[in-house]
């Protein structure tokens, strides 16, 4: 029956600012009260664009609304507009797709690799026309999408790629920063974000110093920052909040030790989930190049039933996209007729999510972990998974130049 509460955990921590209560409240009176009365893009949003920048190497950040509006803006430097396509990943967010169709584009789905859950590049490459002027990669739950792969295609084939990394800050591969490896990156700033902050906001990072100009234009209803009431050209309302800026200044220093204690717990479950994989529990590997700690998620045919047997014992699983990108309503009139995304579809249906936050106590991942155990022992496990995929990730470390994936695991139509 239900477990005590004192084991249940939720699958966010609703006291990740716990400790930073006091510090929040003297902030907006520090900034409700400043002579300046200066609410939004003041001295403190710039100070934070100038740690966040030093902190990846990039050459510029641009603090913006959100994740959602750092990807619209980004594709609106980039002039994305009507005529043009953006090759999109078929199973994420629904930002991934929206925000290409905001531009007037249009969203080209591309399958994903099966185990990695992120676009598989050769997938992406053979979706390419002389219509596509944007490759858009976005890394998964806990897993970055081959970069060095997209990196080379985006080179080779003349187009402009967009990392989004909202969700993955804090990881690298091949020692490069996850948000760094696209012609422009983002992180979202949402509350459960691995920099999330008690409202909404986002940056975009990058190199290119004039994409950062117009991203900066664009946040502002394209002014230029210097000239008020001149619209340089249409842009938006995506300004950054003064009282957020200071927060995440006030939460900067603690961030390594809080992506520390996710990295964690996420290898405690790989350790304890190792030995699931023969028997069809699919969970990411422990540690490794390319990989980051936002939540920890498995696959499985019988997902729900996991969910179910996990909430019986007062864990809250999440189901994150129980249906592709192309199988949504809103972005079926984009899907290609006669396209198939088979690896998206599976892992719509088989994707479930643990929770993975620093405040989770150690005696809490392991009833988490235990839970899971148990429930491969449990007939409606055993029965289902005997005849299902047993594959398991492949080692992100071993991230190839080029993508070895066949024909057959692309989404073409
Ligand atoms: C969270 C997220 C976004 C959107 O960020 P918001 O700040 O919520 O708008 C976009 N892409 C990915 C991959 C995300 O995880």
């Amino acid at each position: 029956m239900t477990a005590p509460s004192i084991t249940a955990v939720p699958f966010f921590s609703p006291e990740l600012f716990e400790g930073d209560r006091e510090a929040l409240l003297e902030i907006v009176h520090a900034v409700g009260t400043g002579p300046e009365q200066k609410f939004i893009l003041g001295e403190r949003t710039a100070r934070l664009e100038r740690e966040l920048a030093g902190r990846t190497g990039a050459r510029a950040a641009v603090a913006c609304s959100s994740g959602t509006s750092a990807l619209t803006l980004i594709l609106a430097a980039m002039g994305v507009g009507p005529g043009d396509e953006v090759i999109v990943p078929a199973f994420g967010c629904a930002p991934l797709a929206a925000t290409v169709v905001d531009a007037g584009a249009r969203p080209v789905f591309a399958d994903v690799d099966p185990v990695r859950l992120t676009v598989d590049p050769a997938a992406a490459e053979s979706l390419i026309t002389s219509r596509t002027r944007v490759l858009l990669a976005a890394h998964m739950f806990s897993v970055m999408a081959d970069m060095p792969a997209f990196r080379e295609l985006a080179d080779r084939r003349g187009l402009r790629l967009v990392e989004d990394s909202a969700l993955a800050q804090g990881g690298t591969l091949r020692g490069r920063p996850a948000g760094r490896w696209g012609d422009a990156g983002l992180y979202s700033f949402v509350q459960v974000k691995t920099f999330g902050m008690p409202g909404e906001g986002g940056v975009v990072v990058t190199d290119d110093t004039a994409l950062a100009a117009e991203v900066r234009m664009l946040r502002n209803h394209g002014q230029d920052g210097v000239h008020r009431f001149v619209h340089h050209r249409i842009g938006h309302n995506s300004r950054f909040d003064e009282v957020m800026a200071a927060f995440q200044l006030h939460r900067l220093p603690g961030l390594d030790g809080r992506l520390a204690r996710r990295a964690e717990i996420s290898a405690h479950y790989s350790r304890r989930f190792a030995p699931l994989a023969e028997r069809g529990l699919v969970a990411p590997p422990e540690g490794g190049d390319g990989r980051f700690h936002y939540v920890y998620t498995v696959l499985t045919e019988c997902r729900d039933a996991l969910r179910a047997h996990l909430a019986e014992r007062g864990v809250a699983a999440h189901v994150y996209y129980p249906r592709s990108l192309p199988a949504q309503p809103a972005f079926a009139p984009y899907a290609r007729p006669g396209g198939s995304w088979p690896n998206a579809e599976a892992a719509a249906r088989r994707n479930i999510s643990l929770p993975l936050y620093p405040n989770l106590t150690d005696a809490q991942v392991e009833h988490i972990a235990d839970a899971v155990c148990a429930f491969t022992e449990t007939s409606a496990f055993t029965e289902t998974s005997a005849f299902t995929d047993t594959s398991t990730f492949t080692d992100t470390s071993a991230f190839t130049e080029t993508s070895a994936f066949t024909d057959a695991d692309r989404g073409r139509a």
